[in-house]
């Protein structure tokens, strides 16, 4: 995986061009690792002021065996 450095700390990315996602995110996916099926969560947008709110760009899965995965990028299935 490529990184980039932010404040001295080299960081982990992902790009994703337009139009290379086409499949549609479900309400549950599977585990990325085990397979086991699980609901899709979302994280939260920190606004200017601090203030969080709900935002659905970004969609998980949190498996209790294997971790935390993303599977979702702005509604649709990740890695396509
Ligand atoms: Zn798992």
């Amino acid at each position: 995986m490529p990184e980039t450095e932010i404040d001295g700390e080299r960081v982990p990315y992902i790009a994703v061009g337009n139009g290379e996602l086409t499949e549609r995110l479900r309400d549950c996916e599977p585990c990325p690792k085990c397979g086991d099926l699980l609901p899709v969560e979302y994280g939260e947008r920190v606004l200017a002021d601090g203030t969080k709110v709900p935002d659905r760009q970004l969609a998980f899965v949190k498996c209790a065996s294997c971790g935390l995965y993303l599977v979702g990028i702005n509604g649709k299935r990740w890695p396509p």
